[in-house]
């Protein structure tokens, strides 16, 4: 129930604080990068719920030019872009007699990215969305970025490049996200810890031998998030919090050793900041994407999301323990290239994309997304292949390396 005199009383306070925020008012263009993909599809729904508040200069997919055809008509796209130049002609047809302009190949993403917007939603999976982002980058856009890899290939080179170009970055992976939020406006040189919490994943009870033995189905089963592919067999083998850590060392700039997981079944505490004078803050939802989705939507404000609100009390138990890194060697691994630095990160990513299309493909078995992935960082180790990426290029040419190495160990 509202109350009225409360209501009123925060908005005149609001008033003589900030004043009307023209924000508030003018829609924002969009630009909207993995746009049929599940951060897109979410994206589109929180669209919906506010029909007024939002345009779309531009919508970008992979491979499936009928979905984003629609997802372009749905959302009165301006220009729709798919990556895979040889459906090009299914696109146009698709979108013949609606006005919406259309293009196809990696440059035609490119240029979606670099479409004038206020915002663009970052969320190609896996390395394909590392040049687009970039190019949203160069044109010096504020991304909303969910697109882990960028950062875990070329983690200083991006972020030396949105400093160059004037471009900002919103984190919208739910972790980082919380902790954006719990950061606040607080003095960031007296954080102490910043912790991400891993739901543990559907093997998060099983024997090191039953997840050895996984099947793709197994794996693809989620108890909390619904995800992409990629990023749900990461979560199974907690590889994708061993990104994220990565990711997180970039974005917040914060050291190897002050960065920690716990594991946290129930997905509500999404990311916590311990501080010098002993307090902690965190960020809460239930594990919905649309709620950090709408949080850099409209950020510094904020707007329905459609997602369910959260009730402690309904939800009744948070519990929390340490990540087991024996069952679980890809979270150890991540760490063990979070620390030594350099061209690792990315060594690390480029051969964990290979060895899950290897998993996906059936060519592999779950617990040798690891011994792969493991297997191409320590060659890289030794023969020195890991030096740190200059620029994107080079970063591309470690990630090259590692990629072709990880192929030969699909067996
Ligand atoms: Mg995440």
């Amino acid at each position: 129930m509202v109350n009225k005199h409360m209501t009123s009383g925060r908005d005149a306070a609001r008033a003589q604080i900030s004043g009307p925020d023209p924000a508030d008012c003018v829609p924002r263009t969009l630009v909207i990068l993995g746009a049929t993909g599940s951060i897109g599809r979410s994206t589109a729904q929180i669209l919906e719920l506010h029909p007024d508040r939002f345009r779309v200069a531009a919508v970008a997919g992979g491979r499936d030019a009928e979905s984003l055809a629609r997802t372009a008509v749905a959302l009165d796209a301006a220009f729709a872009a798919l990556a895979d130049a040889s459906r090009y002609a299914e696109l146009k047809a698709a979108l013949a007699g609606t006005g919406i302009e259309c293009a196809a190949g990696p440059e035609a993403v490119a240029e979606a990215a670099r479409r004038p917007c206020d915002l663009v939603i970052g969320a190609i999976a896996g390395t394909a969305g590392m040049m687009p982002t970039f190019a949203a980058i160069e044109a010096g856009r504020l991304i909303a970025l969910a697109n882990k890899e960028t950062l875990v290939c070329a983690g200083d080179a991006v972020m030396a490049a949105v400093a160059r170009h004037g471009a900002r970055l919103l984190p919208l992976d739910s972790e980082h996200n919380a902790i954006f939020q719990a950061l606040g406006d607080t003095d960031w040189t007296t954080i102490e810890r910043m912790t991400l919490t891993a739901s543990g994943g559907p093997f998060r009870n099983w024997s090191a031998e039953q997840i050895a033995a996984a099947t793709l189905d197994q794996a693809l089963a989620h108890p909390n998030w619904s995800m992409g592919p990629k990023v749900t067999i990461d979560s199974a083998g907690l590889i994708n919090k061993g990104l994220e850590l990565i990711e997180a060392h970039y974005l917040f700039g914060v050291a190897a050793e002050r960065l920690d997981v716990v594991v946290h079944p129930q997905s509500v505490v999404h990311g916590l900041v311990s501080f010098a004078d002993g307090s902690v803050t965190a960020g809460l939802a239930l594990p919905d994407m649309r709620v950090p989705i709408a949080h850099c939507l409209t950020y510094p404000h904020r707007i329905e999301s459609g997602a369910r609100k959260l009730d402690l009390a309904v939800v009744g138990t948070l519990t929390f323990d340490k990540p087991d890194l024996d069952r679980f060697p890809g979270l150890r691994i991540a760490m063990d290239a979070l620390r030594e630095g350099r061209g690792l990160p990315t060594v690390f990513n480029a051969a964990n994309e290979i060895a899950v299309d290897g998993f996906v493909a059936r060519r592999i078995g779950f617990s040798d997304i690891a011994r792969i992935v493991e297997q191409v960082c320590d060659a890289a180790l030794a023969d020195g292949t890991a030096s740190t990426p200059a620029g994107i290029a080079d970063a591309l040419a470690v990630d090259h390396v590692a990629r072709e190495r990880a192929a030969a160990l699909l067996h």
